[in-house]
């Protein structure tokens, strides 16, 4: 129980300390090719997860992740919110049907195909989703964490030179090429976050 408050709450921290200090960089990212609050939104929800991390903590890993993502759903506002909220919900949802430890990569690739669903977006569209596919294959593979989050960085990078098919920037549609798709890169610093924390994680 206390290995399982210590890694929520860790992780809790982790994310909104990364979105907090991005924030500026990411509502910058949104402004070239959408309405330039993605980063404000970020901060809405991980500000909300942050001041229930007490409550949050208390609870089984997987209802923590539903629940976070069900706050995220509610309040990040902006498209991001349900996309973020369904990979939480579905992560969490799965991870407490499949008592046996089930292999999470595979309960990832699940989550990640819920959000595709949810958004009606495939890879190449320039989303968060750029960055989500390949972190999932890098997991498939079993990669180190600190490759993980290479390729996560890697991924969102690559997001500048597609056109967007999805969401505002999509309005733009060739104009939109040239510039890193801000949820692509949210998602790359959240998985860099995360990859790091987990690294350092040693339970008591
Ligand atoms: P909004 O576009 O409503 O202002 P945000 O600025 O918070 O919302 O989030 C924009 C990001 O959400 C985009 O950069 C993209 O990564 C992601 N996104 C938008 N629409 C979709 C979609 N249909 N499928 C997947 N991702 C999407
Ligand atoms: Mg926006």
């Amino acid at each position: 129980m206390q290995i399982n408050r210590a890694l929520i709450l860790g992780l809790i921290e982790t994310c909104h300390e990364v979105i907090a200090s991005h924030a500026d960089d990411l509502c910058e990212l949104d402004r070239a090719i959408g309405d330039g609050d993605h980063g404000t939104n970020m901060r809405r929800g991980c500000d909300a997860v942050y001041l229930d991390r007490e409550r949050l903590g208390a609870l089984p890993l997987p209802q923590a992740l539903e629940t976070i993502g069900t706050m995220l759903v509610m309040s990040v506002g902006g498209a991001s919110g349900p996309l973020y909220g369904t990979l939480l919900i579905e992560i969490g949802r799965r991870l407490g049907a499949r008592q046996n430890g089930a292999d999470f990569a595979n309960i990832v690739g699940e989550a990640i195909e819920a959000v595709a669903k949810r958004g009606r977006a495939q890879a190449g569209d320039k989303t968060l989703l750029d960055v989500l596919y390949p972190v999932h294959s890098e997991m498939v593979r079993q990669s180190a964490l600190v490759h993980i989050a290479e390729r996560a960085q890697q991924s969102a990078q690559l997001t500048a030179g597609m056109k967007a098919m999805r969401g505002r920037a999509s309005f733009l549609g060739d104009r939109s090429i040239g510039h890193i798709d801000p949820g692509a890169s949210s998602c790359a610093l959240l998985t860099t976050a995360i990859c790091r924390y987990l690294k350092e994680y040693h339970p008591a």
